[in-house]
């Protein structure tokens, strides 16, 4: 018997496979409204050096659209959850010390680096 449920498990671990593909560009993310010279100019020269690294060492992963923008993965020491809105950079959150104070991280600027980069491909 299939039930409403088991559907929507199928569709769930669907996306996820989806998701799990390193560089997939089947789904499809809201454009951001930033550029790479906005990102420069929101932060820290330092922090942006950083968060490029981030990006270019490969460790923002599961990059995935959310409900009002985006969110991903990024490791580190630890793993650090970002969200992200389209709209403006300083609209994100990170689980970072840093990020938990309200404070823009490299964290942040790696995800917005990140979705320039997904939309440009
Ligand atoms: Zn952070």
């Amino acid at each position: 018997m299939i039930t409403k449920t088991s559907i929507f498990k199928k569709h769930l671990i669907y996306i996820q496979s989806m998701i799990g593909k390193k560089k997939s560009n089947s789904i499809k993310l809201p454009t951001p409204q930033y550029t790479m010279e906005d990102l420069k100019k929101a932060d820290d020269p330092i922090i942006f050096t950083r968060a490029n690294a981030i990006f270019e060492e490969g460790r923002v992963d599961r990059l995935r659209p959310l409900y009002n923008g985006y969110a991903a993965s990024v490791r580190g020491t630890q793993t650090y959850e970002v969200e992200l809105s389209p709209r403006r950079v300083d609209e994100g959150s990170c689980t970072c010390p840093m990020g938990r104070e309200e404070k823009l991280c490299k964290h942040i600027i790696a995800v917005a680096v990140a979705v320039i980069n997904q939309n440009d491909a």
